[in-house]
This record gives C-alpha cells, sequence and structure tokens, in this order.
C-alpha cells in the first residue's frame, strides 16, 4: 500500500518507518512548495504532486496547517483520512472551540475576537487572567500571549493592533489553574472501533512540550472514563479515522480540553518503547483500513524532547531502557531535534534511569529533567 503524508517533518519520518514493516510505502510532501519529498532524506521525489495524489491509496497529514488547495485536492479524491473537517478543526481555533461547545465538551471559557476594541469588554465579561491565542497556524505556544490583569490591556492592545484580526482572529480564553496537564491518544478504524492509549501526562517549558510520563501517575478509571468518553464523542461527530491526541488541563477530577491535534502526536512518542504498537503503526493501520493493533502498556515510560540541543555524546545508551531517536534536522534553538524514551518495569527505577539520563545532558536544554525524575520516585 502507499500513503501520501502531507507535511514532510519528524512525524512523517517516523510514519515511514512505522511504514517499512507493513509494506506501505510512505511519500511526504512539502507543503510550501507543493513538492513530493523522501520523509527521511527530505530530498525531492521524481514524481509530480498530481502523480502521488493519484498513485495514493491513501493521504493522510503529519500536521494540520495543511494550504486549503491541497487539502481540497486531497478531499477531492475521496482519500483523505481524517477528513477535511477534523483537520480544519484542528487548524483553527474558532472552529475548535465551536465544535467542543457544540458537543457540550468542557473547555476552557471563551470569547473570538476580530477587532482589538473588543480587548476591555471581553476583559470585563471574562476577568482575568487570560491567555489569546492567535486561530490559525500557531504551535508550541507560538502566536500566544498573556493578559495578567487589567493595566495590561492597552499595552496589549498595541502589539495586536500590528495583526489583521478581521482575519485571523483571536481566541481569547480564561487563563485555567490546572493541577496538570494530560493527554490522551486514541485511534479510530475505518469500520468505528476504537483503541485508546493510557493517559499520560506533559511537562511544558515556555510552551513547548517536554517531558511526557506515561501511563500519568495517579489516573483513576473516572479519568481515563472521562477522556474516552469525550474523545468518542468528537471522533464519531467526525468521522474520524487514524490517530486523534487530545490535550487535557485537569482541574480537581475534571477534565477540560485545551486543543486536539487530527494527527500523531508528540504526547504519543513514548508509544515507540512503551506500547505494544506505536502511534504511527497504528495510524497507518487505521487509515489503511487495516485491524487496529493493541494500545496495551509494555512498561512506564518517559518521553524527553531534545530541544535546540544538537550536540552531545551518546554514551547515555548504555542506560537500559534508553532509546534515542534522532530527527536529522538541523539544530537551532527551540527546534525539536529528537527524543529519548526511557523505559522501566516501574516507575522507581524509571526515576533512577532518568536521573542517570540527566547527567548526561545539558541542564539549561533540559530544564525539567531532574526535578520530575526526582518527583517520580
Ligand atoms: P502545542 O503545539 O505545543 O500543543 P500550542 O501552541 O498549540 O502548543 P496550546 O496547547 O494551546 O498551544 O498552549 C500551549 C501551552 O500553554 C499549554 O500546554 C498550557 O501549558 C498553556 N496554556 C494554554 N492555554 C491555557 C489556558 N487557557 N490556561 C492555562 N494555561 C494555558
Ligand atoms: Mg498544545
Amino acid at each position: 500500500m502507499k500513503a501520501l503524508v502531507y507535511g514532510g517533518g519528524q512525524l512523517a519520518r517516523m510514519m515511514y518507518l512505522a511504514g517499512c514493516p507493513l509494506g506501505i510505502h510512505v511519500r511526504a510532501v512539502d507543503v510550501n512548495k507543493d513538492q513530493v519529498i523522501n520523509p527521511i532524506s527530505k530530498t525531492p521525489a521524481k514524481v509530480t504532486l498530481a502523480e502521488a495524489v493519484d498513485d495514493a491509496d491513501v493521504i493522510t497529514v503529519e500536521f494540520e496547517h495543511v494550504p486549503e488547495h491541497l487539502l481540497k485536492l486531497a478531499d477531492e479524491t475521496g482519500k483523505l483520512k481524517p477528513g477535511i473537517t477534523a483537520i480544519r478543526a484542528g487548524a483553527d481555533r474558532v472552529k475548535e472551540k465551536n465544535l467542543l461547545a457544540s458537543l457540550d465538551i468542557p473547555t476552557s471559557e471563551f470569547r473570538v475576537m476580530s477587532n482589538v476594541s473588543e480587548l476591555p469588554e471581553i476583559v470585563e465579561q471574562l476577568g482575568t487572567p487570560l491567555v489569546l491565542k492567535a486561530s490559525r497556524d500557531g504551535y508550541d505556544g507560538y502566536g500566544q500571549w498573556r493578559l495578567k490583569d487589567k493595566s495590561d490591556i492597552s499595552e496589549l492592545s498595541l502589539a495586536l493592533s500590528k495583526l489583521d484580526l478581521h482575519t485571523v482572529p483571536i481566541i481569547v480564553e480564561k487563563m485555567i489553574n490546572f493541577s496538570r496537564e494530560v493527554s490522551l491518544v486514541g485511534v479510530r478504524s475505518q469500520t468505528g472501533e476504537f483503541a485508546f492509549y493510557p493517559l499520560v501526562e506533559n511537562h511544558h517549558h515556555e510552551g513547548q512540550l517536554h517531558l511526557t510520563i506515561a501511563p500519568a501517575p495517579q489516573i483513576t478509571e473516572n479519568l481515563q472514563a472521562q477522556a474516552e468518553n469525550i474523545f468518542k464523542k468528537l471522533a464519531e461527530e467526525l468521522d474520524y479515522v487514524g490517530v486523534l491526541a487530545v490535550e487535557f488541563f485537569q482541574v480537581e477530577e475534571q477534565l477540560l480540553v485545551n486543543e486536539i491535534a487530527p494527527r500523531v502526536h508528540n504526547s504519543g512518542h513514548w508509544t515507540m518503547q512503551g506500547a505494544d504498537t506505536c502511534q504511527f503503526e497504528n495510524h497507518l493501520r487505521a487509515v489503511c483500513g487495516l485491524p487496529l493493533g493493541s494500545t496495551e502498556l509494555r512498561s512506564a515510560t518517559a518521553m524527553v524532547n531534545i530541544i535546540g540541543c544538537g550536540s552531545f555524546s551518546r554514551d547515555m545508551l548504555a542506560i537500559p531502557g534508553c532509546h534515542i531517536h534522532w530527527y536529522g534536522k538541523t539544530a537551532r534553538a527551540k527546534r525539536k531535534l529528537g527524543h529519548f524514551n526511557v523505559s522501566a518495569s516501574d516507575k522507581a527505577t524509571l526515576s533512577s534511569r532518568l536521573l542517570e539520563l540527566q547527567k548526561h545532558l545539558p541542564e539549561e536544554s533540559f530544564p525539567l529533567l531532574k526535578s520530575l525524575a526526582e518527583n517520580l520516585q
């Protein structure tokens, strides 16, 4: 089988690698150039986009910010999985929030702002503190602003006045005082079966995911059930096929949806070592119409993102259960260059392996690792 993936980053690369043993050939598309590329070498393939679209059995995405003409091209062939509505909802926070509201799914209270002059009134209605997010093209915390209290209004209004809010409105939402962030990665097959990985705990620094602990500590049946019910509601509404990620804020025993990602997700990378079938394989299985693989946990696993830090020795590979996944990208500040997966049969061993890993890495690039590892014990 042949799959065409819109987007040529690390997610397409890991889909390609997962496709090899299945006999599924994955090609990627650089969506900025409308060019078909090899997902590993990134070199142009010897086919046109039209030929690759025609040749593919299925077309999928590794990220949601795909230009509209490419989405339509894929949609018209009937091969696009997940479907265009799901991808558009993931790409546009206005659509995403409206979808959540229409399904009565708890999320932070919000307003859509299409003119900066509306800000004082919105602050009046929602109170403070607030988070403002560009409705499109934001990722890793880019395109976000914080408003602590009313005294920030004028300075923020000035900064936002440079943007065209009429074309790209801003979502203004209440800052949630959450106890932690968790996410659910799951998959729905073409015939409507579901498989879920356990809820995982995510740790961010400066708006970017740095660490995922799988499974999330202290997950009650109630929390897992809340997450799965929300996932099912969304996936059924969207007639979803493939892997979907739902990011949550936990407030006491309630989960509020932060956002959804209609694709494989950074908080699912731990599955490459920690689960029976990894998220990349399960996504390919689903979109290609194959039976889903077991999502059963193999061992507690921590995923540690390698961000901005391009050179270090590989001595940590001597740590039992420690694996590196390197994306082959040029190092740049804040750029995700790879990740470690560290597995162990119990949390105490996982903790000591992470502390060992931390000794091999510069603390400034892995600012959360030490204290998290200590707190796992
Ligand atoms: P990513 O691509 O990493 O998922 P993103 O740019 O899509 O990030 P969000 O997930 O919406 O943006 O926000 C990034 C982080 O900012 C969240 O994981 C959370 O830590 C914080 N954040 C966002 N919205 C809120 C909120 N309403 N209340 C509190 N914290 C928030
Ligand atoms: Mg997010």
